[in-house]
């Protein structure tokens, strides 16, 4: 259990996921049974996956997979690798999966996989093992049209292309549809790479032009700089805004005069750590950019990041979530009552699945789009998410002063997985 510097017992991701799906049941006004329904997953699978390491040694690791909901099509979400990561953590993150995907109009349920490892203490041919243990024993449940994994923090397009061949192989037959964002020789897509960032640049382009006056000249500090704080950096650079602070574990990277990203990204790629990009200041806590001085905060790495804590040192006038859940109900309550909006997870980083599924199309039809025309269709799909729960929330926000951009995507959201229960009959 979390606790904070009094000692008082924090809230559990999983406490605070359930309670934003409460507060959404309520006030979109839906009936009790909603909750009920998609306050627990509809199946959990616990795997053993014994891996033969590098020393002779037999180690056997602990393998999840949550299917929260499958209400609107097949279950959809990540796997991921992590030394930190709880079964209860995989419920939360599986139930976020099933309102970010009827968030945007997909064809998937939520589900979202899980191994407690540090994937960065592995050799190769064990992060291999690992990867084909967990298909093996999870195959029964998987399949293109049953449960489609993605990666998620710590797997990336290798890992999926060893579980995608794992899984053919148990089939004894090709099918690439079964996991996306596969390296683009396995019938991947090149856009899914940096699909999450891609989306949350378009969201902070989309929320700084509402809010903001635009987006060109913006400074912007991102927290955590893997694949979604990296793409995201990137493309927001692009796109005209100034990324003036970043960070890794090892630290943060700070320069209000602006960070030259691509170096940046090179650096890490090269060295590991994001703190030998060789100017700005160099600060060792690596939630600095949360402090800093910039127009948009973008926490991009894990949950529970801005909480009653540390809220208060928050600067920003806008937050884009690029992880899931890093800002907690408590600590939103106190950005909003300094006018700070947050665009929710379940909104900003959804280009990641809406680019698999994008990939998904493409695989059942054994056709590709390529990157150009997949990337304009992403970000088509993106901004009209955003403008569709822009409008929500302003409409829900003049009648109600408490109102927040979470909620009316929560409302949108749960409008549609109401509708696809009820004429299941599960309602
Ligand atoms: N892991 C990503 C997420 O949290 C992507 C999931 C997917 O592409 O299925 O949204």
């Amino acid at each position: 259990m979390q606790r904070d510097r009094a000692g008082r017992a924090l809230a559990s991701f999983l406490e605070n996921v359930l309670e934003i799906l409460r507060r959404g049941v309520k006030l979109g006004g839906f009936p009790e049974p909603l909750y009920k329904q998609l306050s627990r997953p509809e199946r959990i699978v616990i795997v053993k996956i014994p891996v033969r390491m590098d020393d002779g040694r037999l180690e056997v690791f602990e393998g999840y997979r949550v299917q929260h909901n499958s209400a609107l099509g097949p279950y959809k979400g990540g796997i991921r690798f992590h030394p930190e990561v709880t079964l209860e953590d995989d419920v939360a993150l599986a139930t976020l999966m099933t309102l970010k995907n009827s968030l945007a109009g997909l064809p998937y349920g939520g589900g979202k996989g899980a191994v407690r490892v540090n994937p960065r203490e592995l050799s190769v041919r064990e992060l291999e093992e690992l990867s084909r243990g967990y298909v093996r024993a999870l195959a029964p449940v998987l399949g293109e049209q049953v449960d489609i994994p993605a990666p998620d923090v710590g797997t990336d397009p290798q890992v999926m292309a060893w579980m995608v061949d794992e899984y053919s192989k148990v089939l004894g037959r090709n099918v690439p549809a079964a996991f996306t964002a596969k390296p683009p020789v396995l019938w991947g897509n090149p856009v899914r790479e940096y699909a999450t960032g891609f989306g949350c640049a378009v969201i902070s382009r989309e929320a700084a032009e509402k809010y903001l006056g635009g987006f060109r000249g913006c400074s912007l500090a991102i927290q955590g700089f893997g694949n979604t704080g990296q793409w995201h950096a990137y493309w927001a650079a692009k796109l005209g805004a100034k990324v003036v602070a970043v960070s890794d574990t090892s630290g943060a990277v700070y320069d209000p005069e602006g960070i030259d990203v691509e170096r940046a990204i090179e650096v890490k790629r090269k060295t590991g750590k994001v703190t030998n990009y060789p100017e700005g200041e160099k600060l060792r806590d690596p939630q600095a950019p949360l402090y800093v001085d910039a127009d948009i905060v973008a926490p991009d790495a894990i949950e529970n990041q801005i909480t009653v804590e540390n809220v208060d040192k928050v600067k920003a006038k806008i937050i884009v979530e690029g992880a899931n859940g890093p800002t907690t109900p408590e600590a939103e309550k106190k950005l909003y009552e300094r006018g700070v909006v947050v665009i929710p997870d379940i909104l900003a980083n959804a280009g990641g699945v809406v680019m698999s599924y994008l990939e998904w199309v493409e695989n059942l039809q054994w056709y590709s789009w390529g990157e150009e025309e997949t990337r304009a269709r992403l970000e088509r799909i993106m901004m009209n998410n955003f403008q569709r729960v822009y409008e929500r929330y302003e409409e829900l926000r003049s009648r109600r002063s408490d109102v927040t951009f979470r909620d009316a995507a929560l409302v949108i959201s749960l409008q549609r997985l109401y509708e696809a229960m009820k004429v299941r009959g599960w309602l």
